[in-house]
């Protein structure tokens, strides 16, 4: 269990849902971690003091990705704290979900800022000390949703298929690096964004899931382990569908 020993991530949006379970399996499997919240303060001190007894240092940071200048702080305060960083996982994300129709400019604005901005944001400083170390690895968090759009999401849904455009440029652009961005498209998975859908709505959606089931955050956690360990040493600029089968 230490597939991440002597690396050192940054996580954005680690204090619940996905980015919570993989604070906790990147601290199983040995990493140094710094994570991001906005505004769950307690839960996120929380998660650092439980994820720290694994052994790792872990420290819980508030910041919010979609700014810029932000940003560039966050990945400062992670290199003074640790002096690398091997793994940024842009995990950050949000809904405002509704039909066209009835989509307020704010509603797509902040959206685009917090899902496909804020990875801009990271990726661009996060850069300058992966290049340095020559080696890194960038997972950005799309959607499957991303992958085949849906009804009432064109906001999300766009932020989540530019995320897979940008990947697969800095892929181009950062191989010869030895810095390597992939992609993970989570299909429904039980957390709070997904709190909402009605035991009908699940249902429906669970009888479309060639496995039967909605996901975890740890079998989110899980591809993160491999994407952000040396076993994915030749995989770049790929998209992992993680949704049971729905994208088949
Ligand atoms: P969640 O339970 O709603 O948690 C969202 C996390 O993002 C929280 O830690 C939140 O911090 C943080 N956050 C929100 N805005 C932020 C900002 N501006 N800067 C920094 N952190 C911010 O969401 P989730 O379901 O775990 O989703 C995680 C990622 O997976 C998202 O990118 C989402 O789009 C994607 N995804 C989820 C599903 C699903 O079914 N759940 C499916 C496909 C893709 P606070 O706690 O402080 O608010």
């Amino acid at each position: 269990m230490s597939q991440l020993k002597g690396k050192v991530a940054l996580i954005t949006g680690g204090s619940r849902g996905i980015g919570e379970a993989i604070v906790m399996k990147f601290a199983q499997e040995g990493a140094d971690i710094a994570f991001t919240y906005v505004s769950s303060a307690e839960k996120a001190q929380a998660i650092a003091t439980k994820a720290a007894a694994f052994g790792s240092k872990v420290i819980a940071i508030q910041s919010d990705a979609s700014d810029f200048a932000q940003a560039e702080a966050l990945i400062n305060e992670v290199i003074d704290a640790f002096g690398r960083v091997d793994i940024l996982v842009n995990n950050a994300g949000i809904t405002r979900d509704t039909l066209m129709l009835r989509m307020t400019e704010e509603q797509w604005d902040q959206v685009i800022e917090v899902n496909l901005k804020s990875v801009f944001n990271l990726t661009k400083h996060a850069l300058k000390p992966m290049m340095k170390q020559k080696s890194g690895s960038i997972i950005n968090m799309s959607s499957v949703v991303g992958i085949f759009g849906n009804a009432g999401q064109a906001n999300y849904a766009a932020s989540k298929a530019g995320i897979i455009g940008f990947s697969k440029s800095i892929a181009k652009e950062v191989g010869s690096r030895n810095i390597r961005c992939n992609v993970i498209a989570p299909g429904f998975i039980e957390t709070d964004m997904t709190h909402a859908l009605t035991d009908d709505q699940k249902k429906a959606y669970t009888d479309n899931i060639p496995l039967k089931r909605l996901g975890s955050g740890e079998d989110i956690a899980n591809a993160c382990v491999y994407l952000g360990s040396d076993l994915s040493g030749y995989i770049t600029g790929q998209v992992i569908s993680i949704c049971g089968g729905l994208n088949t």
